[in-house]
């Protein structure tokens, strides 16, 4: 290793604790050292913060960070400066003398990161000042938010395109979680940057179990899942805002402590509950996907989707803000065959206000989404072949092991034939002229007023499939509407009708594949705490450390993370140091923080090591 490399290592050991770098963090630091434009694509999680940090360190110079979101910025700062690193940001929340103070660290030298919202750099007064401090690089966070083609455009971002010319000669390195080509090309295309290196990372997650089921009774799957985390950080995403209130009640019925968040609500309500969230007070947030960008909390253990999203690109950014720590979390898609129409149905609405129409494109998006929820392959290679990247993993015996595929959480039905034309016969002896819902109700023999009113209990198809729960005949319908053989009208009576192959399935020909959850024992020891990543630790002594975490951050009112992540808490259990020369050898305990904390933690696993033995 060169004398460079092997500084970045002692910096890095110093200041964070961690003893390892992720892949491709070395060469996104290597970049920053050598001071050349790049564009870094890691999946959330992935590091990223580490490779534009660690940099100005190693060449005392000052960088300035682009980053969209206050929150975002301030969690960021604090947990550097807990760090003990030199950053600050400036932002329209602090008063003038606040900022005055920043400024003046900035030009004396004294800082090495400064964090500063996108409209605030055209500003003339700020573009002199950054001269005057002699800013040697431009770091833009969240880089993907600079193109249209992205899910989260801003229009702020767009006015990064001219830091090239106001600033030659300083280098700009751009980092996004983002993997479509269209976005990265957008992205050097518009910051102008120069012979760029480009890293791209293996978009896997592969500390996440992701699930997918046929929403049946929402509130029930939901509790499930959050029963395998109770007392873990979990995250559950509702579509509309007044779904976010009901849910996040009837959980607390069930007697989880959760809390609603969505933008309705006043500025001071969201930020309690983003708070009460950080310093680990609250342990379910049901949301929109407005919670989650300035979310940093690194120990999600569970993220819920109560329905499809709207892109495969949204779901791998929403449900990626579990597991950041590395460790094992769950992603639990509840997925019902309507949700892609009440997506177009939104697209077509918000399009029409804004007086534009949706493109085919958009609509691809949508029904991109539906397959990878429909189809029944391993979901962690879905994911990865959508982003454009190979996936090996799959050949082994027992594929990714980590999804409900791969895990055998799915089985075929019996008989799946014989119930789709069964299925498809109803749909037309009803004339192709009834939804689901009906459809369901004559397969199962109902007695509703409709039934009887049209006479339906007379028709031949009438209690075909009686003794079949109506969640899963639900199911099935969705899947044959997957697979083509039944289409839904677009419009708001969503009638099913047979298309072609339906009719020469009705008819005796071909076969179709159906599948159920396999009905076994209630959870999967997958996401819980039986798994690997518990190998060794005293989860008493862990749970008491969470405490003391929980304590110090309240203390402090900073978010617990900022004290120790979840994977060093598991370390410090699992090697239980008796001094603090074996704490500060822990993965996660830097310099900084084995001085403002050490003491404490030490106390409480020597205190609990005593009373084990
Ligand atoms: P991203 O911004 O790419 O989503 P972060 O920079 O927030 O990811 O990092 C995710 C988590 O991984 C954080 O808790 C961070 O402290 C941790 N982390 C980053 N790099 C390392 C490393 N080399 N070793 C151990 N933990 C790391
Ligand atoms: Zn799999």
């Amino acid at each position: 290793m060169t004398a460079e490399g092997q500084l970045v290592e002692r910096v890095i050991q110093q200041v964070w604790g961690f003893d390892a770098l992720r892949p491709l963090q070395r060469e996104a630091i290597e970049a920053g050292v050598d001071g050349r434009d790049a564009l870094v694509v890691l999946p959330t999680g992935g590091g990223k913060s580490l490779c534009f940090q660690a940099p100005p360190l190693v060449r005392q110079k000052l960088a300035v960070v682009v980053s969209p979101l206050i929150a975002l910025m301030k969690d960021q700062v604090d947990g550097l400066v807990s760090n003990g690193y030199p950053a600050a940001a400036l932002h329209s929340m602090m008063d003038e003398a606040e900022s005055a103070e920043v400024v003046r660290r900035a030009r004396a030298g004294e800082l090495r990161l400064l964090y500063i919202a996108p409209e605030r750099l055209v500003n003339p007064w700020i573009t002199e000042m950054l001269r005057e401090a002699v800013v040697d690089a431009f770091i833009i966070d969240e880089a993907h938010c600079i193109s249209q083609w992205g899910h989260d455009f801003r229009p702020e971002y767009r006015q990064l395109a001219t830091l090239r010319q106001r600033f030659p000669g300083v280098s700009v390195r751009a980092f996004t979680a983002t993997a479509t080509e269209r976005v990265r090309e957008d992205i050097v295309h518009q910051l102008g940057l120069d012979d760029p290196l480009l890293l791209v990372g293996d978009f896997d997650r592969p500390n996440l179990v992701y699930r997918v089921q046929a929403r049946a009774n929402a509130r029930g799957q939901i509790a499930e899942a959050l029963e395998r985390h109770r007392g873990e950080a979990s995250i559950v995403y509702c579509i509309s805002r007044a779904e976010t209130e009901r849910t996040a009640a009837a959980l607390r019925d069930k007697g989880f402590g959760a809390a609603h968040y969505h933008a309705g609500m006043q500025p001071d309500d969201r930020k309690r509950v983003q708070d009460d969230f950080m310093q680990e007070r609250t342990d379910v947030v049901v949301a929109t996907v407005a919670f989650g960008m300035g979310i940093d909390r690194s120990d999600v253990r569970c993220v819920v989707h109560t329905a499809m999203p709207k892109s495969v690109e949204h779901y791998q950014q929403e449900a990626g803000r579990a597991g950041r720590d590395g460790l094992e979390a769950e992603c639990l898609l509840l997925y019902s065959g309507a949700d892609p129409i009440r997506w177009l149905e939104l697209m077509e609405r918000s399009a029409g206000e804004a007086g534009v129409s949706v493109s085919d494109d958009q609509r691809a998006l949508v029904w991109e989404m539906r397959d990878y929820c429909s189809s029944v392959t391993c979901r962690h290679a879905s994911l990865v072949r959508y982003f454009g990247q190979p996936f090996s993993k799959h050949e082994r015996e027992g594929g990714c092991g980590a999804c409900d595929v791969c895990l055998g959480e799915l089985v075929e039905v019996d008989d799946a034939t014989m119930i789709a034309r069964k299925i498809c016969a109803c749909v037309a002896r009803l004339e192709q002229r009834y939804g689901a819902g009906h459809v369901i109700d004559v397969l199962r023999g109902g007695n509703t007023q409709r039934i009887r009113e049209q006479g339906h209990d007379r028709l031949s198809t009438y209690a075909l499939l009686r003794g079949h729960a109506g969640p899963a005949l639900r199911s099935y319908v969705d899947q044959l509407v997957d697979g083509g053989l039944l289409v839904r009208s677009a419009d708001e009576y969503k009638v099913l009708r047979l298309t072609d192959e339906g009719v020469s399935l009705m008819k005796g020909e071909g076969a179709v594949r159906l599948i159920e959850p396999k009905k076994t024992k209630k959870s999967s020891a997958a996401a819980t705490r039986d798994s690997a990543d518990w190998e060794g630790v005293d989860q008493v002594l862990f749970d008491a450390l969470r405490g003391l975490r929980r304590e110090i951050a309240g203390e402090l009112a900073v978010p617990a993370y900022i004290v120790f992540g979840d994977t060093t808490l598991r370390e410090m259990a699992r090697a239980m140091p008796t001094d603090l020369r074996e704490m500060a050898r822990v993965k996660g305990v830097g310099a900084k923080k084995l001085e403002s904390f050490g003491e404490r933690f030490l106390e409480l696993i020597i205190e609990h090591t005593e009373i084990a033995s």
